[in-house]
């Protein structure tokens, strides 16, 4: 395998382990040389390790000729926001996203707000690993400029989205769950904004995350959604540790998976806009299909990670885009995950129609979806792939991202090699949960014979 800097989402690793002093120069020295002295912003979420790093990364970029702007503190997608519609070359934002405070990483934006591809990650990568980067003279080197609120122009760009007399006049009472990040400085004031009735849990930007861990799950959200009930809430919102992702928790404090609030979206976003195309991964539900079809709109699958999305939307002029973790995306605002905006579109729904979340949801489609993964050597990968797809061939395959297997067209497995550890991550959904067992267990079964090589 070629040596690899960049992981599925950005640099990441343990604080002074994996992401040393000497490392993130390097790394950053590296993003400076790609940058060939642009305008870069930094920023940051809240962990304990932000300001160390943040420090570094500033160093190297301007080590490397490049002039810098430190806006601190700040949601992903608002650093991302200030970029798209700023005169700005690119961002490196210090963050490890929904990782255990132990970690950190940088996360590096273009000029248009989204991150960079994976061909520009390999032009980073080579000036890393081969060190060929001139250094600049003492005379060419970068300076730090100041930068005004980029929080506010974010918060009233995302009030624009919604419709703000519908939301004040129903004043629905939420709670927020910022996960002691950096969604606590966003949410909370922009719902107050829009007429909501707001209260906060984890609100103090903390980076050894005392209120919960900052990956938002059913598991880590219960104190939320013992507040939602007990204080008759309408709503839950968490965020994850950058905040571009949103769960919510209905007024009867069940805690939903991204998809089917995302297929809640989808669904009041095409009935206001017949006709258009949703992008969102294979992993998502088929009920993002089924939501779809009964409203007249059409559905593009891409490969699994945020920015397959995003450039997928930019390419084809898509304003609406989700994933299952509880990432939206919203074109008109800016085509990157928000959860920000995410938690605005779900209030701007409870608000128009009037109806619990809960109710909201009962009348989607039910699906069952079971998520595991299956150890197998980084050599073996490929050909295992290869003979699950040719065993299977009577039935429906796509091979967009792995393998995607329809065995009706109500049910489906999909089977794919991780980029990062040496396993299969698979996910199967079907409508009952015995189905979705039984087609678990069968592949479960192929797919340890063929790893083994039987
Ligand atoms: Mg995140």
């Amino acid at each position: 395998m070629t040596q690899r800097l960049f992981g599925t989402n950005g640099i990441r690793g343990v604080v002074n382990e994996d992401l040393t002093p000497e490392m993130i120069l390097r790394a950053s020295q590296s993003i400076g040389a790609f940058f060939d002295g642009g305008r870069i912003l930094v920023g940051r979420d809240g962990r304990t390790s932000g300001e160390m790093i943040s420090m570094i990364v500033k160093s190297g970029l301007l080590s490397a000729g490049c002039s810098v702007c430190d806006v601190g503190l700040a949601p992903t997608p608002c650093i991302q926001y200030a970029v798209r519609f700023g005169s700005y070359d690119g961002a490196v934002v210090v963050t490890a996203s929904h990782n255990p405070p132990q970690y950190n990483g940088l996360k590096v934006v273009s000029r248009d707000g989204i991150e960079i591809s994976r061909h520009e990650e390999e032009q980073i990568e080579g000036v890393f690993f081969e060190g060929s980067w001139t250094p600049k003279a003492w005379s060419q080197l970068g300076s730090m400029k100041s930068v005004g609120d980029i929080l506010a122009p974010y918060r009233n760009a995302i009030e624009r989205h919604v419709d703000a007399e519908a939301t004040r006049r129903s004043r629905l009472k939420v709670v927020v769950d910022p996960g002691n990040s950096v969604g606590a400085l966003i949410t909370p004031r922009l719902l107050s904004a829009v007429g909501c009735d707001v209260q906060t849990i984890n609100s103090a930007i903390d980076g050894t995350f005392p209120g919960r861990p900052p990956e938002p799950t059913p598991e880590s959200l219960q104190r939320l959604s013992r507040t939602v009930k007990l204080t008759g809430a309408d709503l839950g919102i968490a965020h994850d540790g950058d905040a571009d992702r949103a769960l919510f928790v209905a007024e009867n404090g069940d805690v939903e998976w991204g998809d089917r609030t995302f297929a809640l979206v989808e669904k009041h976003f095409l009935m206001r806009n017949p006709g258009e195309t949703v992008v969102t991964p294979v992993s998502s539900s088929q009920l993002v299909r089924d939501i779809a079809e009964e409203q007249g709109g059409r559905v593009e699958w891409t490969r699994v990670g945020s920015i397959n999305v995003s450039r997928r939307m930019e390419e084809i002029g898509s304003k609406l885009g989700g994933e299952e973790n509880g990432g939206i995306f919203y074109g008109p605002h800016i085509p990157v995950r928000d959860g920000a905006m995410a938690a605005a579109m779900i209030v701007e729904v409870l608000a128009k129609t009037g109806t619990k979340l809960s109710e909201l949801l009962g009348e989607l489609p039910h699906y069952h979806i079971i998520k595991t993964k299956i150890p197998c050597p980084e050599n073996r990968k490929d050909h295992v792939l290869a003979e699950v797809t040719r065993m299977i061939s009577e039935r429906t395959v796509e091979a967009t991202d792995g393998v995607k297997i329809w065995p009706d067209r109500r049910s489906w497995i999909l089977i794919r090699p991780s980029g990062t550890e040496p396993i299969f991550r698979v996910f199967v959904e079907a409508p009952s949960k015995g189905e979705a067992n039984d087609l678990l267990e069968e592949y479960v079964t192929v797919l340890r014979d063929l790893i083994k090589g039987a």
